[in-house]
Parts: structure tokens; C-alpha cells; sequence
């Protein structure tokens, strides 16, 4: 996951707007933040390890100016936590310079990585993003037709936002794995990852780009065109609604806040309990608690204090810096005490966070503790922007419900069908992925895909 924005507006401060943009995406990846401005089609970026506010200061800001800026917030899926992979990336190709931020995972960086070393480019970092942004760079045919080629070559998932000879440009693979949306400030048109990055800067949603569309952004205004044919329907990530997107962003015209409460009452529905207090996992939990207090008619009750100043855990890279973000980051209310009670959590991923959750409940006195999630089992991992790592890691895959609750020591735990979670969303199943949930990928998928795939082996 990460976040994607940019902007057009030659009247505007771009930076200063791409950076408050950027700070309503800051949920989807908190590792590094970027900038890029073109000033008369010059190029210039910021970009630096850390939160949107650590990266960017006043100063930092009034140091970028431009016709048009792109910005973006980093969650690794390929390529280290390192500064040379932070985005936006700037790329000087034999046709063009062009700054680009991504969104998303590729599947055949490895052949295109030989294909451009074949043809003479030299890489400089260890992510697929770099791939992408070659290839429109060495690209000698015009912009638009660039990207396309570009569009054609790559598989997996993609969204993107790029700056290139004073236009701006935003494409989305063709399953439309990872979300973008046009909205409108005045004359001027921005592109963002989420509704919710509009609502801050006061543009107006327009529409999404649809899945394999390209869209171009410049002096005549915006224009579209269908980069590359797109799978029918489309297959956006369900998880978008479960739990990355931000709830008050809309997505296919639903608000998710409202999903994630109809996930909930769903879930009371299914797996109905005796309890006195429902409880979430905040923040991610929420909505759905308050559907399942709602519709079970258990009082919904803070339980679990969360300090908000520590990154979310399932965001966080690797799994020593997540067992400490867990045991930082709740501390459980004395309410609980002598109270059964039931967590409601959106999914349960290695089942690390829960598991702590659950034994500091006990702990505090609870006499039981029911989980209930807003998904179904996570049994297989994607391929497609998502840290889930390996199956191994996911304490759901090739074991039952049962092993699940022993592992995490809850009194009893149920979680959302298939077939609740989809009808929450409203919108039609065969425009989603749900691939972790089903197994059943859009894409082709390779066998395993190492993260630091990339990266020199480490020295013994
Ligand atoms: S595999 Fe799961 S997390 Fe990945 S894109 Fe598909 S639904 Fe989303």
C-alpha cells in the first residue's frame, strides 16, 4: 500500500497543497514521503525517510514551486525500507525526465529489469518502480504513447502518478487493483489514491479512473484514453474496504465507513453471542463494532485506549519493529473488568496483535473474550501491494477456525462470510479481488515473491 497524489494548477502553491493532500493519505504508508514539482516542465523532489510532517518543513515547501507536483507516501512490497526506494522517484531517460510515484506491486519486474539492462539503462534502486519509470523515460515516442507502450509491457498491480514535460499524468493497471480518483479545484484537476485527500483541499470528486485508463493533465485541461484494454469488471482490492481506505473515503460511489458498519451487523447476524460490552480494536475496528453493537444490541464501550502516535502496526515492515509497536500501542480500560466481552477487529493477519489483545483483556479481569471479524480467513498471499509476506506467516491458512481461536486464546471466534462481506460493499463480486480471501487471483501470480528479492545477499 501507499498513497499516490498530484495536481495542475499553474495559479496554485502545488507543493503546499500536494503536501496537505498528502497528509490525508499519510494511513496508507507512514515509511517515507515525497514531492515533486515541475517548474516549466523542470523537475525538482524532495523525499526523505518518515512521516509527511517529519519530511516537510515551511521552508522545505516554499522551496518547491511549479506548474504541477506529485506526492507520495511509502509502504515497501518490493525493495528495502531505504531512502534510495522513497518516492517520487525522478528518472532521466534518452526521450525524457519524468518523477513517479506508484502505488501497487509488478509482477514481471525481473524480465523487464533484463530487458532494459539488454538494452544499455542502468537501475539504481531495488524497487519495480524504477522499472516502470525507465521505461517511459528511454521511451523516444511521444508522452502519451509512452505510457501506453509502457502499460502493455507491465503486469501486476499499478497505479501511478507522474510528471513529465510540464503535463501530469495518472494510469491504473488493468484490473484497477489499487484506487484513484479525479477530482476538481476550480479549473484545476488532482488526482488522488482517496476521496478523503479531495475532501481536504476542497476539490470536488469527479469520477475514478478506470481500470487500464490513462489520463493526461495539462494546459488544455484533462483528457482521457484507454491505456490498455481492461479486464472486464475489474478487480479492486477488497481489503480497500475492509480496512485501507480511510472511512470516510468513497469508493465505487460507497462511502466506507458505512461498508465497514453493514460488515458489522452482518456479522451479529452470523455469529450471534451473550455478552455484556461489544469492544473495537480501534481505529480499524470501529465501524464494525458499532454495526455489531447495533444489530445485536450489546452496548458498543471503549475498551482498549489506543495511543495514537504509534504507527499502525500492520503497516510497520518487519516483525520485531511490530512486536513492539503492539505492546506500545493499546492499553486496556478497567470497564472490561468482570464483563464478557466481544472484539470486533476487521481481520486477523498473523493473528500477533490479536493475540496480545486478547491476553491483556484477560488480564484486565474480562471473564470472556469473544473475536468476532469484519472478514473472512486471510488464507493466501498478495501479490499485489500488500505486505502479507508469505503463507506461512498467515495463522489462518491451512488451518481451521478452531486452531485459530486456540492460537489466540479468545473464548470463542467467528468471522464474516464471503458472502456478508460482499453484500456490505453493495457492489458486485466480480469486481473485486478477493484473492487472499479465495485464492482465486486476476493474474497470473508467481510462485513466491520475495520482497527483498532484489537486494545483495547478505553477507555470512
Ligand atoms: S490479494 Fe487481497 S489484499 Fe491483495 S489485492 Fe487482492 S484482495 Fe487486496
Amino acid at each position: 500500500m501507499c498513497g499516490v497524489l498530484g495536481i495542475r494548477a499553474p495559479k496554485r502553491d502545488v507543493a503546499r497543497l500536494a503536501y496537505f493532500g498528502l497528509f490525508a493519505l499519510q494511513h496508507r504508508g507512514q515509511e517515507s514521503a515525497g514531492i515533486a514539482v515541475s517548474d516549466h516542465g523542470r523537475l525538482t523532489a524532495l523525499r526523505d525517510m518518515g512521516l509527511v510532517t517529519q519530511v516537510f518543513s515551511e521552508d522545505k515547501l516554499q522551496g518547491l514551486h511549479g506548474e504541477a507536483a506529485i506526492a507520495h507516501c511509502r509502504y515497501s512490497t518490493t525493495g528495502s525500507v531505504a531512502w534510495q526506494n522513497a518516492q517520487p522517484l525522478v528518472q532521466h531517460g534518452a526521450a525524457r525526465t519524468v518523477a513517479l510515484g506508484h502505488n501497487g506491486n509488478l509482477l514481471n519486474t525481473t524480465e523487464l529489469r533484463a530487458a532494459l539492462a539488454d538494452d544499455g539503462v542502468k537501475l539504481r534502486t531495488t524497487s519495480d518502480t524504477e522499472v516502470i519509470a525507465a521505461l517511459i523515460a528511454h521511451d523516444e515516442r511521444p508522452l502519451e504513447e509512452a505510457v501506453a507502450a509502457a502499460m502493455r509491457r507491465l503486469r501486476g498491480a499499478y497505479t501511478i502518478v507522474l510528471l513529465a514535460e510540464g503535463k501530469l499524468v495518472g494510469f491504473r493497471d488493468p484490473d484497477g487493483i489499487r484506487p484513484l480518483v479525479i477530482g476538481l479545484l476550480g479549473d484545476d484537476y488532482v488526482l488522488a489514491s482517496e476521496s478523503c485527500a479531495l475532501d481536504l483541499l476542497g476539490a470536488e470528486l469527479v469520477r475514478e479512473v478506470a481500470p487500464g485508463e490513462l489520463v493526461v493533465v495539462d494546459e488544455d485541461g484533462l483528457r482521457a484514453a484507454q491505456g490498455v484494454p481492461a479486464h472486464e469488471g475489474g478487480a479492486l482490492c477488497i481489503f480497500e474496504f475492509i480496512y485501507f481506505g480511510r472511512p470516510d473515503s468513497k469508493l465505487r460511489g460507497v462511502e466506507l465507513h458505512g461498508a465497514r458498519v453493514r460488515m458489522g451487523e452482518r456479522l451479529a447476524a452470523e455469529a450471534p453471542v451473550e455478552a455484556d460490552m461489544v469492544v473495537p480494536i480501534p481505529d480499524s475496528g470501529t465501524p464494525a463494532a458499532i454495526g455489531f453493537a447495533r444489530a445485536s444490541g450489546i452496548p458498543f464501550n471503549e475498551g482498549l485506549i489506543k495511543n495514537r502516535y504509534v504507527g499502525r502496526t500492520f503497516i510497520q515492515p518487519d516483525q520485531a519493529l511490530r512486536e513492539h509497536g503492539i505492546k506500545t500501542k493499546f492499553n486496556p480500560l478497567a470497564e472490561v473488568s468482570g464483563k464478557r466481552v466481544v472484539v470486533v477487529d476487521d481481520s486477523i493477519v498473523r493473528g500477533t496483535t490479536t493475540r496480545k489483545i486478547v491476553a491483556m483483556l484477560y488480564e484486565e479481569g474480562a471473564t470472556e473474550v469473544h473475536v468476532r471479524v469484519s472478514s473472512p480467513p486471510i488464507v493466501s498471499p498478495c501479490y499485489y501491494g500488500i505486505d502479507m509476506a508469505s503463507e506461512e506467516e498467515l495463522i489462518a491458512a491451512g488451518g481451521s477456525v478452531e486452531d485459530v481461536r486456540r492460537a489466540i486464546g479468545a473464548t470463542s471466534l467467528a468471522y464474516l462470510s464471503l458472502e456478508g462481506l460482499q453484500s456490505a460493499t453493495r457492489r458486485p463480486e466480480e469486481t473485486f479481488c478477493r484473492a487472499c480471501l479465495t485464492k482465486r487471483y486476476p493474474t497470473p501470480v508467481p510462485e513466491r515473491l520475495e520482497k527483498h528479492r532484489f537486494e545483495p545477499a547478505p553477507a555470512r
